[in-house]
């Protein structure tokens, strides 16, 4: 009689691959931009990252959600949130690691690709605490509107020490960030904030509540609300100068899909002080520099989404066995892990590029500026939007283990349609598209950046062509938005493949994605297609 305690055909738990250097993907999209596939600091993230010490910490981490504590036994206010010790060892990394706002300060050259490979390395151990460090490193770029706001905070911003200690920013050792603009009346159109700030002293007193404010135990928050001349932004500490906590009245914590492990909350004002930044008047130009960082860490932690997807899978399929062989030489299943394969390649590179972009227009080339105008809502729209379908369909590589939590699949299932959601969803990053290209120079930038694939491959030139012809009609267009913004990231993914990667991915890309060659689910690229050579570049 067959022994039911013993386990067979089992696969092994992933271990000791090292998700930085075995990523062949990633190196060759981190290429064309900078030499990293040595750096230190990239190598011991990889390491830690694919380590059963890392990847234990994820299901903790949201199995013991944080939870609330508004009052202290007394009856005081404390507006505090408490976190499973797996959160903290994970916020502890990554910020060591320099993954929130280090590149800011950094002397290091490509500090900002740098650290979107690591960040996309270490979101793949846990997406949700990605959120703070996220609004950590996108709150700089914002601060820069004010030299004093930005002297007081950014140094300790960028620390790379985790110090969850409730003090005026200026007696800690690091400092972490998050955003307050969604209201209950509205999230996409900030326009229709109803909170209030009225000059106070040498600040003002904010008046409302936010609807969503992630990661509420942070130090310090930018605020969109209406001063006496128009929506601003503001500088709102959690603890003021003298050590008095600032009114931050957490009133719930949101019960989520997905995210789990981080905090959401809302919040209510009540004669909070906070410090303008920029102009009155110019909150939404003011905090769309943050918006715009946060953009590319959605397009990132997408990318990272469908990597650690993709890994899962051929791990999976390459250690079980089904009908006589193993599932992953299995024809039917080598075309489905091609077809994920291909896509997540396509994710990591395009999310590169818009870093290697971060790099050069920080330095002040003009030419990426542009580019990242247009290409980082394309990118946020097409990438996020394609992660929940390509993480379920590797969730089915694993078959019924997939849909169990132990396995960790559900953990990115759940995740996969938020960043899709957050900082502008699907149809607000369409119609930003079609507002970027009112500008001249963003469309040359995205003309130029195709037009370095250019005879390389007749289909990706005749989908620029068709991109073109679409635009010569682009008034009224709304309802066309996401049909042109999709066409515009699969051409800039197809270009980057066919410069970048090897042929087998960029042609599979190509005929599938572009050229109409392609079923409309994974697993149906063309039966010529070389299945193993593109699954085999996964664990490198
Ligand atoms: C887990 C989580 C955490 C969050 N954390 C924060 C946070 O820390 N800080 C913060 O400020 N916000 C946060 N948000 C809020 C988030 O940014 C908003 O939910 C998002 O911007 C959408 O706003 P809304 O929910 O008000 O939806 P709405 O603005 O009502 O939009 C609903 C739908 O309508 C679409 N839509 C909007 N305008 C148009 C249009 N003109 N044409 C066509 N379609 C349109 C949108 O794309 C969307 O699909 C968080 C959200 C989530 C889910």
């Amino acid at each position: 009689m067959a022994d039911p305690n013993a386990v067979t055909n089992q696969a092994p738990p992933l271990d000791g691959v090292n998700f930085f250097t075995q990523d062949v993907g990633l190196g060759d999209a981190l290429r064309p931009y900078a030499d990293l596939q040595k750096d230190p600091g990239l190598v011991q993230i990889g390491e830690l990252a694919g380590s059963p010490e890392a990847l234990s910490q994820a299901l903790p981490a949201n199995q013991n959600p944080p939870v609330l504590r508004t009052h202290d036994r007394y009856g005081n206010r404390v507006d505090e949130v408490d976190f499973h010790p797996a959160w903290h060892w994970l916020m502890e990394k990554a910020v060591g690691f320099g993954l929130q706002a280090a590149p800011w300060t950094s002397s290091q050259p490509s500090p900002h690709l740098t650290r979107a490979a690591g960040f996309y390395v270490w979101s793949q151990v846990e997406p949700g605490h990605g959120c703070p460090i996220s609004m950590t490193y996108a709150a700089v770029p914002a601060l820069r509107a004010d030299e004093r706001l930005a002297a007081e905070w950014v140094p300790q911003l960028a620390s790379t020490e985790y110090d969850v200690r409730r003090l005026p920013a200026a007696a800690k050792r690091g400092v972490l960030a998050g955003m307050g603009m969604t209201e209950k009346q509205g999230g996409s159109d900030v326009r229709a904030n109803q909170t209030t700030a009225t000059p106070s002293g040498d600040g003002y007193l904010l008046n409302g509540h936010k609807w969503f404010c992630s990661a509420p135990q942070v130090d310090v928050f930018l605020v969109l609300a209406q001063a006496p001349d128009g929506l601003s932004c503001f500088v709102v500490p959690r603890v003021l100068a003298d050590g008095n906590r600032n009114t931050f009245a957490l009133q719930r914590l949101k019960d989520k899909l997905g995210n789990r492990s981080n905090a959401s909350s809302e919040v209510e004002f009540h004669n909070t002080i906070g410090h303008r930044l920029g102009d009155e008047g110019a909150g939404v130009r003011t905090i769309i520099e943050m918006v715009a960082a946060t953009r590319l860490d959605c397009v990132l932690g997408s990318a990272a989404l469908q990597r650690r997807a993709l890994v899962e899978a051929v791990w999976h399929t390459k250690h079980r066995a089904a009908f006589g062989g193993l599932l992953a030489d299995k024809p039917a299943m080598q075309n489905v892990l091609a077809d994920l394969a291909i896509e997540s390649e396509a994710a990591t590179a395009l999310a590169m590029r818009l870093a290697a972009a971060m790099d050069a227009s920080v330095a002040g080339d003009e030419r990426a500026a542009a580019f990242r105008r247009i290409a980082l809502p394309l990118a946020k729209f097409w990438v996020s939007k394609r992660t929940s379908f390509m993480v379920a369909e590797a969730l089915e590589c694993l078959g019924g283990n997939g849909f169990v939590e132990e396995s960790g699949l559900p953990l990115l299932f759940r995740e996969s349609p938020l960043n899709s959601i957050w900082e502008g969803s699907g149809n607000v990053n369409a119609l930003d598209v079609l507002r970027a290209l009112r500008r001249p120079e963003s469309l040359e930038a995205w003309l130029l950046e195709v037009g370095a694939a250019q005879g390389a491959d007749h289909r990706l030139d005749a989908a620029v062509h068709d991109v073109l012809q679409a635009l010569s009609d682009i008034e009224g267009a709304e309802a066309g938005a996401r049909r042109l913004a999709a066409k515009m990231a699969l051409c800039l993914q197809a270009s980057l493949l066919v410069q970048h990667s090897t042929p087998a991915v960029a042609d599979a890309f190509v005929g599938s994605r572009l050229a109409g060659d392609w079923g409309g689910v994974f697993g149906t690229l063309a039966r010529t297609t070389p299945f193993q050579e593109i699954v085999e570049r996964t664990i490198g």
